[in-house]
């Protein structure tokens, strides 16, 4: 099985952290990782979203997802490079 990986991007500061494919660890940036719908926030930015924002910020489970989703997306990507690939 190959090992893969996805970067992950703050929205507001632009940045980034690699969250290899472990639930364990998607679980674990998900807990320090903020997200407001498909946007996701660094731990420094979730920590001043209530000063920048009016609004609670989404719940675990909704950054979970985002970057749950985000790993999917970029495991098809992988998967349709390797299927372009010449096969002889
Ligand atoms: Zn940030």
């Amino acid at each position: 099985m190959s090992i893969w990986s996805c970067e992950i991007m703050c929205s507001n500061c632009g940045n980034t952290e690699s969250v290899h494919n472990s639930l364990s660890e998607i679980s674990d940036v998900a807990k320090r990782w903020g997200s407001f719908g498909g946007a996701l926030y660094c731990p420094k930015c979730a920590a001043t979203w209530h000063e920048r924002n009016k609004k609670p910020m989404s719940d675990y489970e909704n950054t979970f997802t985002v970057i749950f989703f985000k790993m999917i997306r970029r495991y098809n990507e992988q998967q349709e490079v390797s299927n372009d690939s010449p096969k002889d």
